[in-house]
């Protein structure tokens, strides 16, 4: 769909790891709807599938970084400033945790895995509204990705869930933070969709599967459905909604675990 609802915007998407990213199909959205987009990859391996990319939408700014790093998240809202000045949204798709901790228990969780899913999955989204603040002088609007496994016990989801419960209060304390300013600060929590971070979750097809035959649309989400979601928060139609952790899903939320239908799929085998 084309639409002139980001005329005049420009923003920064961070998380492409190849097109079946939520972060891409934010990006080509925002895109069609006439805002300037600038994309950040992880690493050197992935630039090869962001630049095609990049290039499908125009976008004049293409930077590594990799949030692990310290000066990687400041480094890119200075290249963006010298180049744009100010910008108006920001979209942050990035998390990690190692795959055989997303699988099994969650008791397993190792110290060093802890700390890294956080420092990755919830903290750098506290950096990047830091340096953001600095280059969103007529406002903004900051957007994040959650999932369910933060609510409630998920199968396999494990530290990232409690990475996500952590990202989803500080979305909270942010919006607060950052409201005097005009900043507004939300998150998605899309159900489950195939992407490359996805496949690393234990039994997903399952997960998908099971979300289809009990959510109420009878469906998966589609990634259309999440850069739809992702409009409303990231252009002036939410212009007064902030702090919120908003569900683009089709069943966990509303019906709840205790109706999973067939759940010994996820006992341990
Ligand atoms: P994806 O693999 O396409 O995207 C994950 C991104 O995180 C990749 O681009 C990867 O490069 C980036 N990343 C990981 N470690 C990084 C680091 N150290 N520095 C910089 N970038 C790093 O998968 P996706 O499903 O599109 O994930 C995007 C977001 O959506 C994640 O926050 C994920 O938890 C969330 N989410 C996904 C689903 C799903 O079912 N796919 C559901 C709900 C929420």
């Amino acid at each position: 769909m084309s639409t002139s609802l980001m005329k005049n915007k420009k923003g920064l998407v961070m998380g492409v790891a190849n097109d079946r990213s939520i972060a891409w199909a934010i990006a080509k959205s925002l895109s069609n709807s006439g805002a300037k987009v600038a994309l950040t990859y992880q690493g050197e391996a992935l630039k090869k599938r962001v630049t095609p990319l990049a290039k499908e939408i125009n976008s004049s700014i293409v930077l590594e970084c990799n949030v692990e790093n310290d000066n990687d998240i400041p480094k890119v809202f200075n290249e963006i400033k010298k180049k744009w000045k100010t910008i108006d949204f920001v979209v942050h798709a990035i998390a990690f945790s190692s795959r055989e901790e997303l699988k099994g228990k969650y008791l397993n969780t190792t110290k060093d895995n802890f700390k890294k899913t956080m420092a990755i999955s919830c903290y750098s989204f506290t950096e990047v509204a830091r340096e953001a603040e600095k280059i969103m002088t007529n406002g903004g609007t900051l957007l994040t990705l959650s999932y369910f496994g933060s609510e409630r016990f998920m199968p396999h989801y494990n530290v990232m869930g409690i990475a996500k419960s952590a990202l989803e209060a500080s979305i909270k304390y942010l919006a607060k933070d950052l409201g005097k300013k005009k900043i507004r600060v939300n998150a998605l929590s899309p159900g489950p969709i195939k992407t490359l971070a996805a496949s690393a979750i234990g039994d997903f097809n399952y997960i998908l599967k099971w979300n289809e035959n009990n959510s109420p649309l009878k469906r998966n989400i589609t990634s259309e459905d999440i850069s739809g979601s992702a409009l409303y928060f990231l252009s002036d139609l939410s212009s007064g909604v902030t702090g919120e952790i908003h569900h683009v899903d089709s069943g966990y939320n509303i019906i709840g675990m205790k109706d999973l239908d067939s759940p010994d799929i996820f006992e341990e085998k």
